[in-house]
């Protein structure tokens, strides 16, 4: 049989999720519902940094993405933030 497309790509972090067959909705919980559940499954997800990482990097704003809540997100893109303001005060020295 030839190989499709799909077949030759790399597999990507997704490909590895723990949350690969979980209920979606686990992930995007009513405002003020629980988190435990989902944050419990992203505990033992080996791509777990590149899920924040990648929910960092794209803003995502709903949802629990690499085992972190919306909240949680929001602080450290405020640290992040922060540490490049701060990098960029320091003042550059010469040898
Ligand atoms: S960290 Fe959580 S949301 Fe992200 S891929 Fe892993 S199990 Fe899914």
């Amino acid at each position: 049989m030839a190989a499709s497309l799909d077949d030759l790509q790399e597999p990507s972090w997704q490909d590895y999720a723990n949350c690969l067959g979980v209920d979606p909705d686990l992930f995007f919980p009513e405002r003020g519902a629980s988190t435990r559940e989902a944050k419990e499954v992203c505990r033992g997800c080996i791509v777990r940094e590149d899920c924040l990482e990648y929910a960092l990097r794209n803003g995502e704003k709903f949802g629990i993405w690499g085992g972190m809540s919306e909240r949680e997100r929001r602080r450290i893109r405020r640290q992040r933030a922060l540490a490049r303001a701060a990098a960029r005060e320091v003042p550059a020295r010469t040898a």
